[in-house]
């Protein structure tokens, strides 16, 4: 195995990495990757608060050190279209002075979120296909079919002045994938006899044993759950979950159900991949959500969101009977086809409740297969060690615990490897066929806030500036746990909000105002603690932007009594 030397002086140039998200957490994956004063970036995602972290839409990266590295950024290489790889570009896009490099399924999924911020591409998403190499200043980017739960996913090989870097994206090793797109492993072997100098790898599942198992493998369950079904399925998903909504919809198509989507998140997605034929639905097994209460139920399956117990998703409103379009009865099967996101147990757990209380049957991963998950268990990640052989391994994409782990299994997988157990802003430095951790770089977390107006600030000057320019408002209520009445008189009490003409008649009459927010929701919309404080919350927000012009910060406060 030989490796092109790189320049051998200690003070010239070397190959420096910098992973700035998705180390030693969940999620916002983001990397460097420089030499000389050219830099790429190998994805650009976000990461999502708990649900009821009120008034925060996303969490992406800080920025900063892109911003100041003083380096041309020549481009952004996208791995899939999960929204931990891309949900951050429309953040990034104005710092790269060059192409976003993706797979069709990435590039489709990215548009509308330029869309959203006002952001004309132009010419510079370039699409990419599996095996396509693409120069780009002193590296050539490589791009290989991997599989994972969604299509159109590649690992990204770059070849630099140092050496080869290997970047697996997210995977398992999927044998029969949906779309017959199989994972490239001759591709990953070529280059590991060639010499890999860092391979930096997936960690998710790093802590289950096997193998994660087929997309295919959940058909067994929903065969079963469409057999025994006497009212409609339901079927709550990712809306990146475009091989499970095939899988429904193939089924629905043999069971003679017709197909509704339900929900923003997963009405855009399947649109998009429909359009670039990766979702193949008959056009008459269509249904609109709107004309779903016109079908006989039996006839029906819906697919939404809401698979994380997420307030404003579609799930929890026609959980607690307060979907325009569909509503649950006793012959009616709610699965959850999702994992869990560790956080959000507490939040799923009260829509089941719900559900249960419609009298609905509820099926999730713990009862039925319904669920696979797309990333390589411990023996799909050791093959990829084993067939990439590098010289120094990094692990990503988990929490300090599984890159610990992933660490250990890679020692004894490639025992000669180096093995870096990195965080974000760390600055690996490779020369001379090996790698170190050389120093740091700034790095955190940037709070998103949900006017999607595209402001981004860090979490205490969010708060701090819509504080310092609006005030804080914080209604203050009781309710009743059992019957959901309101206790006592609310209040809302003002912080450094302006008291002029406008406003002051908002808090003479807070308590009514919230006694009516409260009281337009149903007893069990009232009864959840979660979805009441959300209520709240953007009730008064908007009752007050609409009467004094400003936008304080409400925080509420609900006690259950
Ligand atoms: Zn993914
Ligand atoms: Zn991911």
């Amino acid at each position: 195995m030989t490796l092109p030397l790189p320049d051998s002086d200690p003070a010239g140039p070397a190959l420096e990495v910098v992973p700035l998200g998705g180390l030693r957490e969940f999620g916002m994956n983001m990397m460097l990757v420089s030499w000389g004063d050219t830099s790429i970036v190998v994805d650009a995602g976000v990461t999502f608060p708990d649900p009821e972290l009120p008034g925060v839409d996303l969490i992406i990266p800080d920025l900063a050190h892109l911003e100041e590295s003083g380096r041309r950024i020549a481009a952004l290489v996208l791995t899939h279209g999960h929204e931990d790889h891309i949900g951050a570009v429309p953040y990034v896009w104005p710092l790269v002075d060059g192409p976003v490099l993706g797979t069709p399924l990435t590039l489709a999924l990215v548009e509308p979120k330029l869309d959203e911020h006002g952001i004309d591409p132009g010419d510079r998403l370039v699409a990419v296909a599996p095996r396509q190499r693409v120069a780009i200043g002193p590296f050539t980017v490589e791009f290989i079919r991997v599989t994972h739960s969604m299509p159109d996913c590649v690992a990204v090989a770059i070849e630099t002045p140092a050496g080869v870097i290997l970047h697996t994206g997210d995977f398992k090793v999927d044998q029969t994938p949906p779309d017959g797109e199989r994972f490239d492993l001759h591709r990953f072997a070529e280059l590991g006899a060639a010499g890999v100098l860092a391979l930096f790898s997936d960690s998710t599942n790093i802590d289950r044993r096997g193998v994660s198992g087929s997309e295919y493998e959940v058909v067994g369950a929903f065969e079963e759950i469409f057999t025994g079904a006497r009212g409609k399925v339901v079927v709550a998903m990712f809306g990146s979950s475009i091989f499970r909504m095939q899988i429904v919809a193939d089924l629905a198509e043999q069971f003679r159900r017709k197909v509704a989507f339900v929900g923003r998140g997963v009405v855009e997605s399947s649109e998009v991949a429909q359009r670039l034929g990766l979702l193949k639905i008959r056009p008459g097994q269509l249904l609109r959500d709107s004309d779903v209460r016109t079908y006989p139920a039996e006839d029906v399956v819906c697919i939404t969101t809401g698979s994380q117990g997420e307030p404003q998703a579609a799930l929890s409103r026609i959980a607690i009977d307060d979907h325009r379009h569909v509503k649950l009865g006793p012959e009616d099967v709610v699965v959850f086809s999702a994992r869990a996101i560790p956080g959000n147990e507490k939040a799923i757990g009260r829509v089941m409740n719900h559900i249960a209380a419609r009298g609905s049957q509820l099926i999730y991963e713990g009862v039925k297969h319904v669920h696979v998950s797309g990333h390589g268990s411990d023996e799909e990640l050791k093959l990829m060690l084993s067939l990439v052989r590098p010289r120094v391994f990094v692990p990503i994409h988990g929490e300090y615990r599984h890159l610990a782990r992933h660490a250990q299994v890679a020692a004894q997988v490639c025992p000669d490897a180096r093995v870096l157990l990195a965080q974000n802003g760390d600055l690996l430095r490779f020369r001379d066929g090996t790698g170190e951790i050389a120093g740091r770089v700034p790095t955190g977390r940037v709070l998103i806030d949900g006017t999607r107006t595209g402001e981004i600030a860090g979490e205490v000057l969010r708060d701090r500036r819509h504080v310092a320019a609006d005030g804080l408002l914080v209604p203050v209520l009781a309710i009743n746990r059992q019957t959901g009445a309101i206790e006592g008189v609310p209040d809302v009490i003002p912080r450094g909000f302006v008291v002029d003409e406008r406003s002051e008649s908002v808090l003479a009459e807070a308590s009514v105002l919230l006694t009516d927010i409260v009281e337009s929701a149903s007893v069990e919309e009232r009864t959840d603690l979660g979805l009441i404080r959300e209520r709240v919350r953007t009730e008064l927000q908007r009752v007050v932007r609409r009467r004094s012009g400003r936008r304080p910060l409400v925080v509420p406060v609900v006690m259950e009594v």
